[in-house]
């Protein structure tokens, strides 16, 4: 009998490189990489060999793959224009400087972790501080026979980088307001820290087919239509608070908004479930080709259902219960202001200009913290800075010596809405500069539009990335930014962006449109903000986002 012919579509798609189909042998060099070494043995060899011998030691393999296992990137070359990203070889962009990401999952972070933070940056990172909208501090500068130390330091007060990067788990989202604000359905911050204690550094979980987002939240406020697995607070109408689950979203340059099981799941089975999922990731992600690896491609292949059949069955071995999806709410909370919590003290959302803060700052904002009496703070997916616990009589005090400080806690639409990415001030990837023009944006349209300022009732975010990646979220935003070289009136080639109109999560959630042609000088950027939210405050009907 002849054998059925089977199509080169067919031969294909078995061919992704998922290891559960046998797909083992390494198909791009990312994946031969983390084969030849587990990604998570370069600590021993930063510690014993790279930071005595220095940078010029660094094996390529481990300098621009494992480092990331810890939260190390090489920072962009300064002087490097972004025109010329794209025809540079990484080595003539790599700078011998370090960014260094410091994981504080749920953003949550003591007084004492936050002054070690900040002198940190001021002993090793030039005073370098940026809270990036994963709820971490990401510091600049960093050489690397400083790592060594600057680990000790953090571990000192319980905090780490191991797995702030890569092919991993990284940082999860957690609401700022976990287990205070008094509307919250669940608290999941026990769910975060049993995931952490069990599951980061495991070597069983450090060879994923790509970066692996977690969102886990009471409330709507870390944006986890956008994760690669979220966990979303719900009332089940019989067993009453848990977590509806959703997975297979992500941004960058294919956005997909993640699909909901349809499942409900107790708080206390949160990290079983939360390792079922990343092991149908591990097993049966696509590794073959790395723009195809993220979770969201198998899942927009398979669908929910075969999703949580595969679950189930392979892995969890028993049902899920059926549950309800949740409440769809009107507004991504920012947790901006002064805010009762559930036990009557206050906090107090505050905000940098697009997480740009310093090592100095975060060193005065736990000696204000601790003024106020309290000792916590947390760190927020719109890179805003919250304070907990703050008895009433202290709001004040606490909102006037943050101001100082350069954080607002009653700031202006702009202010508020504002986010940005690194940009290429360190970013190798970065076609434009991103923090610098925000807080040119910010002020001028502080300036411009004070006329209007009533009129807006709502933050109008505005999210400015660097490049065509989406680490600021941009199909989100209202008016979203992605940075690339345009034409200006006189042909000369300059720094711009393409812009997106209309993104958004929460009750309408949906990407931003991209105008065909719709692009902007950076030097015209402020003009046309102005413009938008100028026609938009005259024209918009009621509640209109
Ligand atoms: Fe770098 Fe692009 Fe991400 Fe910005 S969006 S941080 S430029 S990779």
């Amino acid at each position: 009998m002849v054998p059925p012919q089977t199509s080169p579509r067919a031969k294909q798609r078995r061919g992704e490189g998922q290891w559960a189909l046998g797909y083992r042998e390494p198909l791009n060099p990312n994946e031969r990489s983390k084969k030849d070494d587990n990604p998570l043995n370069v600590r021993a060899r930063i510690e014993n060999i790279y930071a005595h011998r220095g940078f010029d030691a660094i094996d390529p393999a481990d300098l621009r793959g494992r480092f990331r296992w810890y939260g190390l990137y090489t920072q962009r070359k300064p002087g490097i224009d972004g025109g010329r990203t794209a025809t540079l070889e990484p080595e003539e962009l790599d700078d011998e400087y370090f960014m260094m990401r410091v994981r504080s999952d749920g953003g949550a972070l003591t007084t004492q972790q936050l002054t070690v933070l900040g002198e940190i940056s001021q002993t090793y990172a030039r005073d370098t501080a940026d809270i990036t909208d994963r709820q971490n501090i990401q510091y600049h500068w960093i050489r690397i026979e400083d790592v060594p130390t600057i680990w000790q330091k953090l571990e000192a007060v319980g905090l780490t980088t191991m797995e702030a990067c890569g092919d991993s788990p990284r940082v999860i989202l957690g609401s700022p307001v976990a287990g205070i604000a008094e509307d919250e359905i669940i608290n999941g911050q026990p769910a975060i820290d049993v995931i952490l204690e069990r599951y980061i550094g495991d070597p069983r979980f450090s060879n994923l087919p790509r970066k692996f987002k977690t969102a886990i939240s009471g409330l709507q406020d870390v944006a986890h239509e956008i994760h690669d697995v979220a966990f979303v607070g719900v009332n089940h109408p019989e067993h009453g608070p848990g977590f509806d689950l959703w997975v297979g979203g992500g941004l960058s340059t294919n956005p997909m908004l993640g699909k909901r099981l349809g499942v409900w799941v107790p708080l206390d089975e949160v990290p079983d479930v939360w390792e079922a999922v990343i092991s149908v990731f591990r097993d049966y992600g696509y590794r073959r080709l790395r723009h195809r690896a993220r979770i969201k491609f198998l899942v927009a292949d398979w669908g929910p259902e075969k999703f949580r059949h595969v679950m189930e069955d392979e892995y969890l071995k028993r049902k899920m219960l059926d549950g309800p999806a949740p409440e769809t709410l009107n507004q991504q909370r920012d947790h901006i202001g002064v805010h009762r919590q559930k036990d009557g003290l206050f906090y107090v959302g505050a905000a940098p200009i697009a997480g740009r803060v310093s090592g100095s700052t975060l060193v005065e904002v736990a000696k204000i913290v601790e003024r106020a009496g309290s000792s916590r703070v947390r760190l927020t997916p719109q890179q805003k800075i919250v304070v907990l616990d703050v008895p009433e009589g202290e709001v004040k005090t606490l909102q006037a010596d943050l101001a100082k400080l350069g954080l607002q806690s009653e700031p202006s639409p702009w202010r508020r809405g504002v986010m940005a990415c690194t940009g290429i001030e360190f970013c190798k990837l970065a076609i434009v500069e991103t923090k610098a023009r925000a807080n040119d944006l910010v002020s001028k349209l502080e300036a411009n539009l004070a006329d209007i300022v009533d009129g807006v009732t709502a933050p109008i975010t505005v999210h400015i990335n660097g490049c065509p990646n989406s680490c600021a979220r941009i199909q989100t935003a209202d008016i979203g930014l992605k940075g690339q070289i345009v034409t200006d009136d006189e042909g000369n080639q300059v720094e711009g962006f393409q812009v997106h109109l209309g993104g958004g999560l929460g009750l309408d959630a949906g990407f931003g449109r991209k105008l065909r042609g719709h692009k902007v000088t950076a030097a015209e950027l402020p003009e046309y903000v102005e413009r938008v939210v100028r026609n938009f405050v005259a024209q918009r009907e009621e509640d209109e986002r």
